[in-house]
């Protein structure tokens, strides 16, 4: 089993370690299973990640600074 893994929800906004070129960081999730969509709320760009990617590139514990 997983351990404590969030319970991300289609339309959760998440925060990546990586910034995307366009200078985002905040992604809106609009597909949630075996791969995750992502949407850059900056650019409004849609990419997919296989879930372990996903879990990966979440920086759960970082707030959002700016
Ligand atoms: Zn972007």
């Amino acid at each position: 089993m997983s351990r404590s893994s969030p319970p991300w929800q289609v339309g959760h906004e998440v925060i990546l370690k990586k910034f995307h070129p366009c200078g985002g960081r905040r992604w809106t999730i609009y597909i949630l299973g075996m791969d995750v969509g992502l949407q850059c709320q900056r650019c409004g760009q849609r990419i997919k990640l296989a879930r372990r990617q996903f879990e990966r590139a979440v920086a759960r514990d970082t707030p959002p600074q700016y």
